[in-house]
């Protein structure tokens, strides 16, 4: 009786469990036909967004940056880069000719978590430090102490409402940042004013340093993406970063940008940051791990496309889906405490596990008993949470292919183009198409990245497919910035094209 009564029990339970992923799965589900649909809304809010201010839930952001880099700029440059996880500061050696980088120093380091949330002062305290420290260091073994001005480009990663490629006002944080003293104000000045504290001003630091600073323009990480794969590579005509956040830019016709008349630029076009982590569609496929997660996070409302798609919440949804398996059953053990911890179970965490191949899932194991305190789970639970990790990141990763798709559709470049002038598709000449990628959860995560490429075939067709070509570029943001600081310098101007 004992026996037959414990394995009813055990069967039951395990229906529960397969009923909780069998919802996720539906949840998650992006077919083709659903990933055009995403596609097509995405193309329709860019319209939308471009047409009117608040248009749309996508900003498509002026950066003002109207020429991007061509590979023949010329001398040494700086540039700071405040992303969602690290500060880094670098400084690069362009050659002159032949997009070619002669030499570059990247220093980074990971932001303290509670300098996302203090006071205004002491993140830009901590940015100036280190760029103080960045400069002395070239100071000591090198001749570059003397008098000399230094031009930087500034890579922040949020959104912000460009005045000029200058400077600009925050509109809002993101990715768990939230100092709420400066939205609504000129990012720039706070970093000015932590140089000044530090000495590194070129008003005081003639004094001080015997090295100058200029604080030269500054863009958001996409942007500095877009400007590095464009240096290296001119077919190059939009960006994506897939890192703590997720977002887009790429380079639209002036006359396009119906919002503001009269934009007129050498190029006849312009950069625009679509800002597409707060994209919403109702194609969207939502889950009610989704809708809590929204609910529990500093910006709830707000950001929905990143918070499906990007690293500092893919694995705070896996951990949500063990959570209520845990709470559906005991095949998890008793309940650990930890597993309410939101953010505990981080994506690298989550990566590790997915891509755990060893036969007897000991890093999943491993995992699970030192992050969540779970321990001893059978080799049938250890499955499940990779299975989980699976479903939640294909779903990331092919909306975010959709996401591109939806950019490419939009500058005429996912092969559509044809049919409507009355060709066929195979007649028209699909222009080899680059975009730039980078961030940490597509360059670490490689089924993320499967994922993406897969999906991205299955939308375009192989046949155009095989023209879009995803490049990704290496600390792309900030040496991208330090690029565009060149180009935007008065020691490098063209005066002819
Ligand atoms: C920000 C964007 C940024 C992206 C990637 C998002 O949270 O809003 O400005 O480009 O993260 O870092
Ligand atoms: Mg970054």
């Amino acid at each position: 009786g004992v026996v037959v009564g414990k394995r009813v029990k055990s069967r039951r339970k395990w229906k529960r469990v397969m009923g909780v992923l069998r919802e996720l799965e539906e949840g998650c589900e992006t077919t083709v036909g659903r990933l055009k649909q995403v596609v097509d809304a995405m193309a329709v809010e860019m319209h939308a967004g471009l047409a009117s201010e608040g248009g749309s839930k996508l900003k498509m952001l002026l950066t003002f940056v109207d020429n991007l880099p061509s590979g023949s700029e010329k001398g040494t440059y700086y540039a700071l880069d405040l992303g969602g996880t690290n500060f880094r500061v670098l400084r690069v050696l362009l050659g002159g000719q032949g997009s070619s980088i002669l030499a570059k120093d990247v220093e980074r380091q990971p932001i303290p978590p509670h300098l996302m949330c203090g006071t205004s002062e002491d993140l830009f305290d901590f940015m100036a430090s280190s760029v103080k420290e960045f400069v002395e260091k070239e100071g000591n073994d090198s001749e570059s102490s003397v008098v000399k001005k230094k031009e930087l480009g500034f890579t922040f990663s949020f959104p912000v409402r460009q005045t000029s490629v200058l400077s600009g006002i925050l509109i809002k944080w993101t990715k768990g940042f939230a100092i709420e003293e400066m939205v609504e104000k000129e990012v720039a000045q706070y970093l000015q004013e932590a140089l000044i504290r530090k000495g590194l001003d070129m008003r005081v630091a003639v004094l001080a340093y015997f090295s100058l600073l200029i604080y030269s323009e500054q863009v958001n990480d996409t942007v500095g993406t877009l400007a590095l794969g464009h240096y290296h590579d001119e077919d190059t005509v939009a960006a994506v970063i897939i890192g703590t956040g997720s977002n887009a830019c790429y380079v639209e016709r002036t006359d396009a940008i119906i919002k503001c008349q009269g934009l007129l630029t050498t190029s006849g076009g312009m950069v625009v940051n679509m800002e597409w982590g707060n994209f919403w569609s109702s194609h969207l496929p939502r889950t009610s791990y989704d809708i809590d997660l929204d609910a529990d996070s500093p910006n709830p409302y707000d950001m929905g496309f990143e918070k499906m798609i990007s690293g500092m919440y893919l694995g705070d949804i896996v951990r949500r889906v063990i959570l209520k398996m845990s709470q559906e059953s005991d095949i998890f053990g008793p309940d650990s405490s930890r597993l309410s911890v939101p953010f505990i179970l981080r994506t690298p965490l989550m990566a590790a596990m997915h891509e755990d191949d060893s036969p007897e899932l000991t890093v999943v194991a491993g995992i699970l008993r030192e992050v969540l305190e779970i321990s001893d789970v059978p080799l049938k639970v250890r499955k499940l949470v990779v299975k989980i990790c699976d479903v939640v990141t294909r779903r990331a990763a092919r909306l975010a292919a959709a996401g591109i798709v939806g950019i490419l559709k939009k500058i005429g470049r996912d092969g559509s183009g044809g049919i409507t002038s009355g060709r066929t598709r195979s007649d028209v000449k699909m222009r080899r198409t680059v975009v730039a990628i980078e961030g940490g959860l597509y360059t670490n995560y490689t089924m993320f990245r499967e994922y993406l490429h897969e999906a991205l075939t299955e939308i375009l067709g192989e046949e155009i497919a095989q023209h879009v070509i995803l490049k990704e570029t290496e600390d792309g943001s900030g040496i991208g910035a330090a690029i565009l600081a060149a180009s935007y310098s008065s020691s490098n101007s063209v005066d002819t094209d």
